[in-house]
This record gives structure tokens, C-alpha cells and sequence, in this order.
């Protein structure tokens, strides 16, 4: 917290250094990164998720202007881009100020009283790493304009958005779970979300005094996933158009238990089969978690955690040889609960859950054995379950 608020300040100050002081209140907020635990490709099966946000966020700090005008800066870009309100469109120069541009586009346009501002952000998530920096930053932007505006806004509606202009104006075709862990997340609790009805339950983790979030990223750029993924989101559709004809009713994979789909598996071809088995044990694995976090049974998570990875390996295909090292590494190593690939695949990160008392340990081994492995010098990052999006107070 007391780094959090150091890097408030900075912000702030760069704020003023970059736009001048106009003597308003400098308003902040953060809204988080975040990690799936378990329950991966589920959420476009309508399925069951489980992430936590993570203490890696995008700050935003702001004082309102009185014309309609926004000018924005990107401390760690050192990037500037300004528009008026009545005019929002892309900036091709700027991208990364698209996932503002397109939360305050969808706010007016839905009736929320915006104003103009003058706007600075940095943030610690690793950008394009699968942590979701793109949804830290439309969440950021998103409470930004109802503090600046000074108008209340249900959270699950401002999550809502905040996805619709990532698909609609950025152009980035994402479920609803980035947004709803950075908007909804709770410290010390993973989110056990429904992609369905979005209902949501908060999971107590196992105290992070004795068990550690470690994320490492492969540092391999997630190259095949956009043509991959759309690959699958097919399969996964001919899944449920076929499994339609004998379980008649039946929306998404979501609908299909593990017993009728071994009763009528053999009427997929093989690699659909594949797949829907995958969605299918899946979810149940996010049930399964989410039973042993309640009652307390670490042991048995990790088992799931591990036993996730194995099918996203061989059933659904979304692995590499680099997410298996390292998962192969972590799996070896001495007080690791379970490690699994996480994220949509083809490279990213995984996500260990580690015995406090060992985890630096475990960091030293993964980086040597990883490195020696696959030739890479990977990135980790260990982390604990924070808050949701929210204001800061500086005094
Ligand atoms: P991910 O969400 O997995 O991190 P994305 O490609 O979806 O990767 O989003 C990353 C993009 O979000 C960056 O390319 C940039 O445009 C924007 N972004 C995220 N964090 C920042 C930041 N701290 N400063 C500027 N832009 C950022
Ligand atoms: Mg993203």
C-alpha cells in the first residue's frame, strides 16, 4: 500500500509537470491486473471462471477541465493524445489511448455525464504478457469519468462497457472476465464468476502469509493465439451443434455434463471431441476448486491446477514447449501446491500457487532450470489477490 501510494504521487506530480496545476483536486484511482487460477477457455463456452486480481495495477491521476476536452498522458510511454468528447475517434498514433478513448466514447453515449479532463497513468503490469493491462486500463478509465463526473455507476454496468469498447472500438475480440476481476476483485479472494448469468461468488485463498501467487511469463510472444483461438471457438460451436441433436436444448458446452458427453462423444469427430472434453472437464475442475478453497484443502486445488494444464496440453492444443518447461519445472520443485498454463496459450505465463517460506527459492530455481530449458530469460512476478478497481485517498 504505502508503494501503491508512492507511485500515486508520482503520478500526480507528473500530471501537473505535463499539463500544469489548474487547482482543482487531483482525483486517483488504480484498477488491477489480474490472473485466472483455473477455468481457461470456459468463458466463451459460457462456462466458469476463476481469477484473482493481482497487486500489479494501472494509476490514473486527473483534474477536470471546464471545456470538453481530454489530453491524456502515458507516463511509461511517455506519450501524449488529446480529443474533444463531442468527437471521439482512434488514434492511430496512439493506440494505447484507444481503451480510453473507447470506455469515455461508450459513457456518453449511454447517457453519463463526462467531462473533460486532463489525465496521466502508469502502471506494473507487464503489457501484452496476459495479464490484462488492456483491461486494467479501460477499468482505470472507466471509475476515472464517474469520479471526474461525479456520477454513480453500477460496477457490473461499468464492466460491461469496458469490454464493449475493447470488442467494438479497439477491436480486441475478449471475453468478460478481465474486466470483471479488475473491476470486482476483492483482496485475498480469487472471483468464482458464472460467464453465463455473470453471477459471481467471492472464494477465500488460502493465506497469502503462507501461499504465494508466482506468475512467470515464458517471455514468449503469444504469436498463433488470435487464429488458434477462433479455431477453437469454432470447434467448440460444432461441439454443441452436434451434441444438439441428442441432447436437444443444449445453449453452449456449459450445458453438456461429463456423463452425457461420454455417452455421445463417439458421434464427434475426434479433434471436436477433443476439445469439448476439455471445456467440459474444465468447468467441472472450476466447480471442483472452488469446493476445495472453501474447505481449505490447498492439496487438492493444486491437483486441479495441475490436472488443467494437462488438458489444456493435449486436449485442447493451446500449450507450447515453453509453457510446459516451465510448468514441468515448477511441478518438480519443492513447496509448489500446482502450476498450469494460464491465459489463452501459444506463450504467456503460467501460474504457481508456492509455499510462502520457499518462494524465493522457487524463483531462483525457475529462472535458472527455465533459462538453461528453453535459452529465455523469463520475467516473474510474485503476487498476492488485491482489491477490485477503486479510488485512492491520498490523505
Ligand atoms: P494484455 O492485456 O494481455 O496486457 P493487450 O495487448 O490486450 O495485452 O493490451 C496491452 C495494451 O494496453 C498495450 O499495448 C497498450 O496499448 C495498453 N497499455 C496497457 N498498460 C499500459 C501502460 N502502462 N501504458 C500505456 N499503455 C498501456
Ligand atoms: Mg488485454
Amino acid at each position: 500500500m504505502a508503494d501503491l501510494l508512492r507511485r500515486a504521487r508520482l503520478v500526480g506530480d507528473k500530471l501537473k509537470a505535463v499539463f500544469g496545476d489548474n487547482g482543482s483536486e487531483i482525483d486517483m484511482v488504480k484498477a488491477p491486473g489480474r490472473v485466472n487460477l483455473i477455468g481457461e477457455h470456459t468463458d466463451y463456452n459460457d462456462g466458469f471462471v476463476l481469477p484473482v486480481a493481482i497487486d500489479r495495477e494501472i494509476i490514473m491521476a486527473a483534474q477536470p477541465r471546464e471545456d470538453d476536452e481530454v489530453h491524456l498522458y502515458a507516463v511509461d510511454l511517455d506519450a501524449t493524445s488529446s480529443f474533444k468528447l463531442e468527437n471521439i475517434t482512434k488514434d492511430t498514433d496512439a493506440p494505447w489511448s484507444n481503451y480510453i478513448r473507447g470506455v469515455l466514447l461508450l459513457l456518453g453515449e449511454r447517457g453519463f455525464p463526462i467531462r473533460g479532463m486532463n489525465a496521466a497513468f502508469s502502471g506494473d503490469v507487464p503489457l501484452g504478457a496476459g495479464l490484462s493491462s488492456s483491461a486494467a486500463l479501460e477499468m482505470a478509465s472507466g471509475l476515472m469519468a464517474a469520479v471526474i463526473g461525479r456520477f454513480p455507476i453500477d460496477r457490473v454496468e461499468l464492466v460491461k462497457i469496458a469490454q464493449a469498447a475493447e470488442n467494438n472500438f479497439v477491436g480486441v475480440n475478449c471475453g468478460i472476465m478481465d474486466q470483471f476481476i479488475s473491476g470486482l476483485g476483492k483482496k485475498d479472494h480469487a472471483l468464482f464468476l458464472d460467464c453465463r448469468s455473470l453471477d459471481y461468488q467471492l472464494v477465500p485463498l488460502p493465506p497469502m502469509d503462507e501461499y504465494k501467487i508466482v506468475i512467470a511469463n515464458t517471455m514468449v510472444e503469444r504469436g498463433l493465439v488470435d487464429s488458434a483461438y477462433n479455431e477453437r471457438r469454432r470447434q467448440c460451436e460444432r461441439g454443441v451443434e452436434l451434441l444438439r441433436e441428442y441432447l436437444p436444448g443444449i445453449q453452449a458446452l456449459r450445458d453438456v455434463s461429463g456423463a452425457d458427453f461420454g455417452r455421445y462423444r463417439h458421434h464427434l469427430p475426434a479433434v471436436v471431441a477433443q476439445r469439448c472434453e476439455h471445456v467440459i472437464s474444465e468447468n467441472e475442475r472450476v466447480l471442483e476448486s472452488v469446493r476445495a478453497l472453501r474447505a481449505e484443502d490447498v492439496e487438492e486445488f493444486g491437483r486441479l491446477m495441475g490436472a488443467s494444464h494437462i488438458s489444456l496440453r493435449d486436449l485442447y492444443e493451446v500449450s507450447c514447449k515453453e509453457l510446459d518447461i516451465m510448468v514441468e519445472v515448477a511441478q518438480g520443485a519443492e513447496g509448489v501446491l500446482g502450476a498450469r498454463m494460464t491465459g489463452a496459450g501459444f506463450g504467456g505465463c503460467t501460474v504457481n500457487l508456492v509455499r510462502a517460506a520457499v518462494v524465493d527459492d522457487f524463483v531462483a530455481l525457475l529462472k535458472d532450470a527455465y533459462g538453461k530449458k528453453a535459452g529465455i530469460e523469463p520475467e516473474i512476478y510474485i503476487c498476492q489477490a488485491e482489491d477490485g478497481a477503486k479510488e485512492l485517498k491520498l490523505k
